[in-house]
């Protein structure tokens, strides 16, 4: 455009664009999945988003014991929630989950994809069962129950996902390259499906995690804790905090972002 083109005034009749508006208002009823919700970063997710007022689906494979208590603990500050059992890692369950969820609790409005675990090995000596499961679990439950819940959420013209992805994506980690290669594609993942949807009120983040105190990092060596500018760990609830505010409705126009929380190590 030149500098001295004129641009017409929108004719006051023509509809407004309003990030507040009706369509960005979470659905009545509606709930949040978050799968791997038992332990660690998921239970401490599950509790934000009840916090903030969703009923929840605390998804789990086999800390059974573990979801019960996550579902007491919801229950116990006031909020509502149920534990389902289901390992996302099989194909076949992330569309049985969502269709439990739907009898047990409603539509689903917010999806935090957080399952996930890792089977460190060298690439050249990684067994074909481990860069498989690490795929399957971290990478293929993504994929599988975004695409299962986005046709409800676009019919809400209201939607939350919200993938977990890790610092070892964008960046090598050696022993990881199964791990990695898993997050890393849940970043691209997560912003192709963000633009695909990005019209119809539907926004698809990722959250990247450093080091985070859990059953998954206790193998780690402190000495790592000390290379984190933060000089410390994170906590499971500092990585809640952001998905619970990428869930929210305040958060309309974030998309297809990766929002790292890692007391400054990805920098
Ligand atoms: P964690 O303490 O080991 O917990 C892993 C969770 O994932 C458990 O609740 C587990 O459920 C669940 N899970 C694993 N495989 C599953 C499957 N097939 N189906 C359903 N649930 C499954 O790990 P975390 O540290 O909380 O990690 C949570 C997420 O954050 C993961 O995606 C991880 O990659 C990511 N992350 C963690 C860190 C960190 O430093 N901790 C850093 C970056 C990213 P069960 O116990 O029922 O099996």
């Amino acid at each position: 455009m030149s500098p001295s083109a004129s641009v017409t005034p929108a004719a006051a009749s023509e509809p407004r664009v309003s990030v507040l508006g009706e369509a960005q208002r979470r659905p009545e009823g509606s709930c949040a999945l978050v799968t791997g919700a038992g332990r660690g970063i998921g239970r401490a997710i599950a509790l934000a988003l009840a916090e903030d007022g969703w009923p929840v689906a605390v998804n789990y494979r086999s800390s059974g014991d573990a979801a019960a208590a996550t579902v007491a603990a919801i229950e116990a500050a006031g909020g509502r929630a149920v534990a389902i059992q289901g390992d996302v890692a099989d194909p076949s369950v992330p569309a049985q989950l969502v269709e439990a969820v739907h009898t047990q609790l409603g539509p689903i409005a917010v999806l935090v994809n957080n399952a996930g675990l890792r089977a460190d090995g060298l690439a050249l000596s990684l067994t074909d069962e481990d860069w498989q499961r690490v795929l399957d679990t971290n990478l293929g439950s993504t994929y599988r129950l975004t695409r299962t819940v986005l046709r409800e959420m676009i019919r809400a013209r209201f939607g939350r996902i919200v993938n977990i992805a890790s610092v070892v994506g964008p960046r090598a980690n050696a022993g990881q390259a199964n791990y990695a290669a898993s997050k890393a594609a849940v970043i691209a993942f997560t912003k192709t499906a963000a633009v695909e949807v990005a019209r119809r009120g539907v926004t698809v983040n990722a959250v990247a995690p450093g080091l985070i105190a859990t059953d998954m990092t206790e193998d780690i060596p402190t000495a790592l804790g000390e290379r984190v500018p933060a000089q410390r760990p994170g906590r499971p609830e500092e990585v809640a905090a952001a998905v619970a505010f990428l869930a929210s409705e305040r958060a309309s126009y974030i998309t297809a972002s990766t929002l790292y929380v890692d007391g400054g190590l990805s920098a």
